[in-house]
C-alpha cells in the first residue's frame, strides 16, 4: 500500500468525547495539555504520532479526510499538535468521503486499491469501501495493535456489507515485531 488515509474525530484524535466542531476555542495548552474554552481535553490517541511518524518514514503518502463542519479549527488543532507536517495531502470539507477519498485518489495518481482509509464510522467505511478503498474501521482511536486487514474482506460480491468492514485485530504484535504488521497493508 502507498497512500495512507486519516479521519479525525475519534481516529487520530479524541476532541474532548466529541467532535472538534462541537468544541470551543481558541484552544489553549494547560501543563502540556490542550484544552477548550469549556475545559474539554482535546488529545490525540496514544499511538497517533508513531503512526504517522513510521509510516512517513517508509516513504508511505499520509492524507487527512475529515469531513467536519469546521475545517478551520481542525487544521487549528492538527498545528497545534504538530501532525500537519506528516500529511501530503489534506481534505477537509463537510460531504461524503467518497469525494475526498476520490480527490486523494486523483493528486495521487494511484489505483484506489492501493489506499488504506482508517476511519472510526461506519457510515463513511461502508461509502468509501466500495470504491476498492481498502478500508479500516477503528476502535477506540489508532493504535498499533491493529494488524492486516482479515483475508477475504474485500473479496468481490460480498453481500453482507458489514464483511466488507476490515477490523482490527489485536495480536501481540507489539512484542513480536513492532510496527511491522502495520506497514503489511
Ligand atoms: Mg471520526
Amino acid at each position: 500500500m502507498e497512500v495512507f488515509v486519516f479521519d479525525l474525530d475519534f481516529t487520530i484524535w479524541n476532541a474532548g468525547d466529541t467532535f472538534c466542531s462541537e468544541t470551543s476555542p481558541p484552544y489553549f495548552w494547560n501543563d502540556e495539555q490542550l484544552f477548550d474554552q469549556q475545559g474539554r481535553w482535546i488529545r490525540l490517541y496514544p499511538d497517533s504520532v508513531g503512526i504517522l511518524k513510521r509510516l512517513k518514514k517508509a516513504g508511505k503518502i499520509l492524507a487527512v479526510a475529515s469531513r467536519t463542519n469546521e475545517p478551520e479549527w481542525a487544521k487549528q488543532l492538527l498545528q497545534l499538535f504538530d501532525i500537519e507536517k506528516y500529511f501530503d495531502i489534506m481534505e477537509i470539507y463537510p460531504g461524503s468521503k467518497v469525494t475526498h477519498l476520490k480527490n486523494i485518489q486523483e493528486k495521487v495518481g494511484c489505483p484506489f486499491d492501493q489506499i488504506v482509509f482508517f476511519d472510526d464510522e461506519e457510515r463513511n467505511i461502508q461509502e468509501v469501501s466500495l470504491t476498492g478503498v481498502k478500508c479500516v474501521y477503528v476502535k477506540n482511536g489508532l493504535s498499533f495493535n491493529y494488524t492486516s486487514l482479515k483475508k477475504g474482506h474485500y473479496k468481490k460480491g460480498l453481500k453482507n456489507i458489514k464483511q466488507k468492514i476490515g477490523y482490527f485485530q489485536t495480536n501481540n504484535i507489539k512484542s513480536e515485531r513492532p510496527g511491522k504488521s502495520f506497514l503489511r497493508f
